[in-house]
């Protein structure tokens, strides 16, 4: 196990490997990842729609 893998890796890992869909009008983004933002011991993703700038937005608790 690498001593690099931290679970937030793995968590980003997840999304970065996981569809970018816009749920508001369904645009399917593949060329951007996801923003991850921290703050204590939440990690905030976000996706901007390309198509309708819609926010999609995912909070984890690690
Ligand atoms: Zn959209």
């Amino acid at each position: 196990m690498s001593p690099h893998s931290s679970p937030f890796e793995q968590l980003r890992e997840k999304f970065d490997s996981s569809e970018l869909e816009c749920r508001r009008c369904g645009f399917r983004d593949s060329d951007s990842g996801w923003r991850v933002t921290t703050s204590g011991s939440r990690v905030r993703y976000q996706f901007v729609c390309s198509s309708c700038h819609a926010v999609e937005t995912r909070e984890l608790r690690l």
